[in-house]
């Protein structure tokens, strides 16, 4: 599903490298998780993938499905089936959640080349969606985010993953700071859309985000690269005795 090889990245602005050399392949319907410290480059990954602003790529290459990701535009990478959460965790007054919902899904599927939703069969989709993820109907109707709590935007990022069918998934919660409940929120929705053909990439520091959403490959990212993969016991591993062991083994 996606394929990284040798991705080097550095700042735009500046001569800072952040990426040297990771290396990462998810198989389709697989969950993979990234853990490692802090400032290893971990959101910089999702940021490069996702084709935010402001780095640079001096070498590597990233493929979703056989397709080259780094030369298209963040759209045209949705489009291909790349989800970035947290992508719209602004606040946008005026516009209600289902209207903003209907034209970003409406604009992926144009990008994809398909028709749009009718009203009713966007209706129907999202009514279920929502109900399936415990989403009262109600927030649909509010401005997007607007005054939304902490655990309603959680489910509202979820419901926005559920509503663009993604293939790859990608979310960072490292800097979140998720609570308990948040963290359940993220998981059972992760967990509602595993399915064969969708991948997810969940980039944590938490062992405890892992204890409900079981991963098939763990990786440990540090210093810009990924230096360890194993199974769901090299998170256990880190929960309990911390990145120093690994760094130690690798270095
Ligand atoms: P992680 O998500 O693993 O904590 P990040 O990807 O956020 O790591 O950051 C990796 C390193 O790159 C850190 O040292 C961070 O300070 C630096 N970095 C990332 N983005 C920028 C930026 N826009 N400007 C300056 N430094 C940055
Ligand atoms: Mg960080
Ligand atoms: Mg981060």
């Amino acid at each position: 599903m996606l394929e990284i090889k040798n991705l080097h990245v550095k700042l735009e602005e500046e001569d800072k490298v952040i990426l040297k050399g990771v290396d990462l392949s998810v198989e389709a319907g697989s969950v993979h998780a990234i853990m490692g410290p802090n400032g290893s480059g971990k959101s910089t990954l999702s940021y490069v993938l996702s084709g935010r602003e402001g780095y640079e790529v001096t070498d590597g290459t990233a493929t979703l499905e056989g397709e080259d990701l780094l030369d298209l535009e963040p759209e045209e990478r949705a489009a291909l089936g790349l989800f970035l959460a947290f992508q719209y965790p602004v606040e946008i007054p005026g516009v209600g959640n289902m209207t903003f919902l209907r034209t970003a899904v409406n604009a992926q599927r144009k990008a994809r080349g398909q028709e749009e939703l009718s009203a009713t069969d966007f209706l129907k989709d999202i009514r279920a969606k929502a109900k399936d993820l415990k989403i009262d109907a109600d927030m649909l109707k509010r401005p997007v985010n607007v005054g939304f709590s902490g655990g309603e935007k959680k489910r509202n990022e979820i419901l926005q993953m559920a509503m663009l069918e993604p293939k790859m998934c990608i979310l960072d919660e490292t800097d979140s700071g998720l609570d308990v409940d948040a963290m359940k929120l993220v998981a059972d929705g992760v967990n509602a859309l595993r399915s064969e053909g969708r991948s997810f990439l969940v980039i944590t520091h938490y062992q405890r985000l892992l204890d409900h959403i079981k991963p098939d490959v763990v990786h440990i990212m540090a210093d810009g690269r990924i230096v360890k993969t194993g199974g769901p016991e090299l998170a256990l591993e880190v929960e309990n005795n911390g990145y120093a062991d690994i760094l130690a083994e690798v270095a």
